[in-house]
Parts: C-alpha cells; sequence; structure tokens
C-alpha cells in the first residue's frame, strides 16, 4: 500500500526496525511503501547492480512503463564502456530507465568556460553543474530514492541510515547499507548478474572517464581511492543533496 504523504512517518523507528532486515525485504518494503513516489539512481557499478536485481525482483509481473523509475546521470563524460553496460542491462532487465542530462549542452558549457576541463580546474563545480543539478532537478518529482551505499565504503558513507530523512522531506533508503563489497560481489554471483567491465580492470569505483576522476587501484586499496586521486575531493555530492546548493542557484 503506497505511503499516504500526509501520515505521521517516523523514519528513524523504521530505519532502527530495518537494521535486521536482508537488502531484498528492504526494497520490497520501499516498493510497497513508497509506491510511485520511490526512484532508484545507478550508475551501473557493483552495488547498483546488486540493487537493479533486487528491485526486479521486487517487481515481477509488473509492465515496463510502470516499474520504478531508474535515474542515470548522463553526465557527458562517462567511460565508453559505462555507456554500453547500461545499454545491456536496461535491455537484459526491462529497466525504465530516466537519462537525465546537464541542464547546459557541451557546447554551451565550453563557450561559458572556455573549454569542457572544468574537472581539472574545479572538479565541485563540474560535478555540480554534470551530476549534481540534472539529479536535483529530476528528483523533485519522487517522495523517495533507493541508492546502493554502504558503510563499508568509508568515509560519509560509513554513518547513513536505512532511511533517512533529506531536508527538503524526502527519503533516502539505503537497503545496502549493512553489507560489505564481498557480499554485494557474492550476490552477482550467485545471480549470474554482469558486472560493470572497468571493475576487472582495478576500477573499484567508477565515475567520469578524466584520470582526474576516476582511476583503477590496487586490491587492497580503499574503495574510493581511485576517485579524484590527491584533489582532497571524495564525493560527488549527489549523495549530499541535503548539504548542495540548491539547484535555483544554478545559473550561467
Ligand atoms: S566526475 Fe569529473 S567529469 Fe564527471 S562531473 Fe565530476 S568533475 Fe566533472
Amino acid at each position: 500500500m503506497p505511503r499516504d504523504p500526509n501520515e505521521f512517518f517516523d523514519h528513524e523507528a523504521k530505519s532502527r526496525e530495518l537494521e535486521d532486515a536482508s537488502p531484498p525485504e528492504i526494497v520490497r518494503w520501499a516498493v510497497d511503501f513508497f509506491g510511485k513516489e520511490l526512484c532508484m539512481s545507478t550508475s551501473f557499478q557493483l552495488g547498483g547492480m546488486t540493487l537493479l536485481h533486487m528491485l526486479a525482483e521486487a517487481q515481477q509481473g509488473v509492465p515496463e512503463a510502470e516499474k520504478i523509475p531508474v535515474l542515470f546521470v548522463d553526465t557527458g563524460f562517462h567511460f565508453p564502456e559505462t555507456l554500453a553496460f547500461k545499454d545491456e542491462v536496461v535491455r537484459r532487465y526491462g529497466i525504465n530507465l530516466v537519462a537525465l542530462k546537464p541542464i547546459i549542452d557541451r557546447e554551451t558549457f565550453k563557450r561559458f568556460y572556455g573549454d569542457d576541463r572544468l574537472y581539472e580546474r574545479n572538479p565541485n563545480e563540474c560535478c555540480r553543474i554534470n551530476k549534481v543539478e540534472p539529479m536535483q532537478r529530476a528528483l523533485k518529482g519522487y517522495g523517495a530514492q533507493l541508492i546502493a551505499l554502504r558503510r563499508d565504503a568509508g568515509g560519509d558513507r560509513a554513518g547513513i541510515g536505512i532511511v533517512e530523512k533529506r531536508t527538503d522531506g524526502k527519503y533516502l533508503i539505503h537497503p545496502l547499507a549493512n553489507w560489505t563489497r564481498e557480499q554485494a560481489n557474492a550476490y552477482l554471483k550467485q545471480h549470474d548478474i554482469p558486472s560493470h567491465p572497468l571493475h576487472a580492470k582495478g576500477y573499484k569505483t567508477i565515475g567520469c572517464f578524466p584520470p582526474m576522476c576516476t582511476v583503477p587501484v590496487s586490491e587492497h586499496a580503499p574503495e574510493r581511492a581511485g576517485r579524484w586521486t590527491g584533489t582532497g575531493k571524495a564525493e560527488c555530492g549527489l549523495h549530499q543533496v541535503a548539504k548542495a546548493r540548491p539547484a535555483a542557484d544554478f545559473s550561467i
């Protein structure tokens, strides 16, 4: 039964209760409780593929157009492998994909910033324009978002709750919060789920293709070590929307 937006919802109590639930149980709860208010976002990495499979299992028999929308931020800087893998996964699982684009096209971007290498000079601003703003704009249409973050990835992620409420009243659902990277990998193997091809080449997480944004790392390096290496930047801001400037601040 989808949530009545006017009902009282104690998300902190629910989050505590769900600490003992399995990720597929949490996904099923979110689908039932939030109904059409729910969306998922992913860039088709390890956790995203795990969650996509659980979401597909929870929606068996649902026509594609009525499935929970899956948001993908098409930054314009993705690896070709990411775009090809996305297309393969969408076909295989019949995903209701919603591709999000930056508010300005690449030519306008280059005219305004002089070139398209803003990621070298100001990666926070580059992420804000190409990732965070498109996501903020899209999320206005939803009340809750499924995200594949795990606590064992470290940094800010170590403290996530199963259910969180953003400052704008929308909910974040983290079904994999309690899982490790090894558990997610085992789930992919158990269910014969395809994996992003760059994981096998040493990329533990995969963002945009410029080497300053994403590089492969050694087997024992921390999961986020390959992102914006040496810049001090750890997150793109997609998962810190509540702290980010509102989309209305965007101006060129
Ligand atoms: S990951 Fe890099 S290229 Fe992609 S939006 Fe962020 S700074 Fe720009």
